[in-house]
């Protein structure tokens, strides 16, 4: 018997404890169920918060290590956009938890009902742990690889194009997305995921090497790995994915394994990544203009340059 949907998230224990307490005392007051909504925004915002402080140190010393003096220059050019994706980052963890956690129990809950999986959890059992985390991750990747193909087309790119519009990249970048990507990037990912019937701990595992690799690739970092950068995706290639100029628009698509981008011909990396950043697409730098981007009839232009 597979484990909820809702374990592809243990970061957030808070919001099962609410469902299953609502469902026990059967109340069915309006103003009860806002306060509890409140109650988990805002407990999961917090949550999220305590979440960003250990990153926060990590690549403030880093940031030291390699930049020294320098380091304080950058904070200040980046300090508006980090201002903008502080405001998104809190909008998402207070408003958007309950959303992903229903869309992703309601992929496992499909999926269950279909028996709809390749390959059983019997077979998986079988194999060493540390194994089926490293195929987790690598089919994580692969698809995660292809889903963000999805997104530099025109019919996804409204709502990704959010993520690309930081000019000023920093680690925390990774929180800016809009919610509607964070709802294609649930149900895309999981789906896959569970139709290869992997255990929920080596999704769980997969999960986390993405989100905190995730930080590391957004950072400004001029590091592009050497011969390493053949198997790993280094900042430097995840920054040349993030670069202005329309010919990087279609390239450096991988999180974690540049393999990918290198076995379907997307891999350009011409060394540390010293391009002008963002899109030409005019979206306000506001809270309400990076989300009311996507619903605007002229970001969905077919057969464009989209930089
Ligand atoms: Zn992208
Ligand atoms: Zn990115």
């Amino acid at each position: 018997m597979k484990e909820p949907a809702t374990q592809f998230l243990p970061h957030m224990p808070e919001f099962r404890v609410v469902v299953f307490r609502r469902q026990k005392s059967k109340q069915s007051n309006l103003g009860v169920h806002m306060i509890d909504l409140f109650s988990f925004g805002f407990s999961s915002s917090l949550t999220a918060v305590q979440g960003l402080l250990m990153p926060a140190l990590f690549f403030l010393l880093i940031g030291l290590a390699v930049k020294k003096a320098k380091l304080i220059t950058d904070v200040k050019k980046s300090a508006k956009e980090s201002t903008l994706n502080v405001k998104i980052f809190l909008f998402d963890s207070f408003a958007m938890s309950p959303v992903i956690i229903l869309v992703s129990l309601t992929v496992n809950s499909f999926f269950q009902w279909h028996g709809w999986t390749l390959v059983s959890q019997e077979s998986w059992s079988e194999l060493p742990k540390e194994i089926v985390i490293v195929i987790a991750v690598f089919a994580g990747d692969f698809i995660g690889y292809w889903r963000h193909r999805l997104e530099h087309t025109w019919i996804l790119w409204p709502s990704h194009a959010v993520h690309h519009s930081d000019t000023q990249m920093t680690w925390f970048t990774l929180q800016r997305f809009h919610p509607v990507n964070r709802i294609t990037t649930t149900a895309i990912d999981s789906a896959f995921l569970l139709a290869l019937g992997l255990p929920p701990f080596a999704v769980i595992a997969n999960g986390f090497v993405r989100h905190y690799y995730g930080y590391f690739i957004h950072a400004d970092l001029p590091w592009t790995y050497g011969w390493l950068g053949r198997i790993f995706v280094s900042p430097a290639m995840h920054r040349w994915h993030h670069a202005a100029d329309y010919r990087f628009f279609q390239t450096n698509f991988a999180t974690v394994f540049s393999v990918f981008d290198q076995v379907f011909g997307t891999h350009k990396v011409p060394g540390p990544c010293d391009s002008k950043l963002g899109v030409t697409d005019q979206i306000e730098a506001s809270l309400i203009g990076q989300l009311g981007y996507m619903f605007r009839k002229k970001s969905y232009r077919r057969g464009r340059k989209p930089r």
